[in-house]
């Protein structure tokens, strides 16, 4: 897969606002925030959508939603309410190929998405 963006933020090429790292997971505030708070948790093992994981990647996916989860409950708003979503191509949303969970927090957030 061809490299995106997110490799430069885990290289540190980039600057990010990195607000959670572990061994597998790098999670920092989404440069376009669409809530009061947008985090991107993403595995530092590129893969490039969800449609492309497997059976090998269900540890890795699910240290994605723990890492989001415990971020939710240190910041005390777990109990309020939050949003994980990860987009899957291009009706999905997903504009960078490094498979992501966004966090959205902060403000009622409506159902259905657009
Ligand atoms: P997607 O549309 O693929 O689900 O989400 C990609 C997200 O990455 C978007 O919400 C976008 O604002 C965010 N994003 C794109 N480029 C950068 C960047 O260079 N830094 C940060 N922090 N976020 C980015």
């Amino acid at each position: 897969m061809s490299e995106t963006i997110f490799s430069k933020i885990i290289r540190r090429e980039i600057p990010a606002d990195i607000v959670y790292e572990d061994e597998h997971v790098l999670a920092f505030r989404d440069i376009a925030p669409k809530a009061p708070v947008h985090v991107l948790f993403i595995p530092k093992t590129p893969i490039a959508t969800l449609d492309d994981a497997g059976p090998e990647h269900a540890e890795l996916l699910g240290r994605l939603m723990l890492a989001a989860a415990a971020y939710a409950r240190a910041q005390g708003f777990a109990e309020d309410g939050y949003r994980v979503v990860m987009n899957c191509n291009g009706d999905g949303g997903q504009t960078v190929f490094h498979i992501h969970l966004h966090l959205l927090a902060g403000r009622a957030l409506s159902w259905p998405p657009g």
